[in-house]
């Protein structure tokens, strides 16, 4: 027998409903806020990833799934935002209509090695915002993805952001650690020993403890920043209070990819252990022109929709559905029953009916298990008079029901 492959995972009928009951929950809120759903391909010519994800991150080095097709090299998508902004610019979205907001939901793939919290194939619920600078759109974002997490009942998160400043910033920052580091380097962790060569940046968010205290006697404290950025950075965080959302700065978030420029922002969640993170995002202004559009400022984030339903969420508890389930007695029942479920079914009730044969005990069995509101019993007797017995499963009454009046009664 074959088994799915490691890091994959069957989501079975009785979880679906918390996926769908998450997405429309997102698609509702999206539309509050303007965004529109863009679906690009999952599957995208490699060096669109290393390109702007960073030769050096552990995604491209490490957590590709690659596809070598003679001449050319795809990869599955590990994250969404190159590929929508690759869409932006080849469909020609900044000409038609500039300033852009979207959102998406599906599957993005890493080669990791799999654990708790990580699958190589999970899933993405984000949106970006393309074509503004505006810290205005800053705030917008981070508050998007709050009021997400309230529609789906998620409480106990946290909201930590930063701002790594433009270019020149995030390489003054660069320079100050290279230059701070060296009397430490032994006594960081392997990773971060070949961080210190290629990406330092990102020695600020290793997950080592040691690490983590070594750099927290850095004191990094925004002190990069040149007046531009730290002025985008305080509006931000005005705009942010303004709206009373609580947040903590936290001059070690970086984030892990090379795009990101100014405000950088993370949600965390104690539930979720070591990989903490529901979602996080930034700001990524030269990412446009780094694919070869003009110079745009835009803005994006996305939640793990896996990690979403880890932690304590109320996802679940609207998904009471309501079923009729019809058993019928003898042949001549049976195709009369056939008629009068697909008659409530036109009229938009859920009806179902046995297809085993089931005697009538284990007919009302499976009625139970399927979760039914009403069982509809349809014999010679309630033929004859052309009714059916309608038992409410909940109370246990049952009564007789003119089939002509079924439907509406059962509205
Ligand atoms: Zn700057
Ligand atoms: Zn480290």
């Amino acid at each position: 027998m074959f088994k799915r492959i490691p890091g994959t995972k069957d989501i079975l009928p009785e979880e679906t409903s918390s996926w769908q009951t998450v997405e429309a929950a997102a698609r509702r809120i999206f539309a509050f806020y303007n965004y529109q759903e863009i679906r690009t391909p999952i599957i995208e010519e490699a060096s669109l990833f290393n390109r702007t994800l960073g030769s050096t991150t552990e995604i491209v080095q490490k957590q590709m799934f690659l596809i070598h097709n003679q001449q050319d090299t795809y990869a599955l998508r590990p994250e969404a935002t190159a590929s929508i902004v690759r869409s932006y610019l080849e469909n020609n979205l900044e000409k038609t209509s500039g300033f852009t907001k979207l959102y998406y939901i599906g599957p993005m793939f890493r080669l990791e090695r799999p654990q708790k919290g990580r699958l190589r194939q999970f899933h993405h619920i984000g949106a970006e915002a393309i074509g503004s600078g505006q810290a205005s759109l800053d705030i917008e974002i981070i508050s998007l993805a709050e009021q997400l997490l309230k529609n789906f009942g998620i409480t106990g998160y946290k909201i930590k952001i930063n701002s790594l400043g433009c270019l020149k910033d995030k390489q003054a920052l660069s320079a100050a650690l290279k230059k701070s580091l060296p009397e430490k380097l032994t006594r960081l962790c392997a990773d971060c020993q070949l961080r210190a060569k290629h990406n330092v940046l990102r020695i600020l968010d290793c997950k080592n403890q040691d690490c983590q205290k070594i750099v927290k006697t850095l004191n990094l404290e925004s002190a990069h920043l040149c007046p531009d950025c730290l002025g985008h950075f305080q509006e931000v965080k005005c705009g942010l209070s303004d709206l009373g959302i609580l947040f903590q700065v936290d001059p070690q978030l970086v984030r892990g990819l090379d795009y990101y420029n100014r405000t950088v922002f993370e949600i965390t969640h104690s539930d979720l252990g070591s990989q903490n993170a529901l979602g996080a995002g930034g700001r990524y202004n030269n990412l446009v022109r780094d694919l070869g559009g003009p110079e745009l400022g835009a803005i994006g984030f996305a939640f793990g929709v896996e990690r979403l339903l880890l932690v304590p969420n109320t996802l679940n508890q609207n998904s009471a559905k309501k079923l009729v389930y019809l058993i019928t007695l003898g042949e001549a029942a049976k195709s009369a029953g056939i008629k009068i479920l697909n008659q409530l079914r036109s009229a938009e009730i859920s009806a179902d009916m046995d297809y085993l044969n089931k005697s009538l005990k284990g007919a009302m069995r499976a009625a139970n298990d399927a979760g039914a509101t009403f069982v509809l019993i349809l014999g010679d007797d309630e033929l004859k008079m052309n009714t059916v017995s309608v038992k409410d499963m909940a109370s246990g009454a049952q009564r007789q029901v003119a089939i002509q009046n079924l439907t509406e009664e059962l509205k």
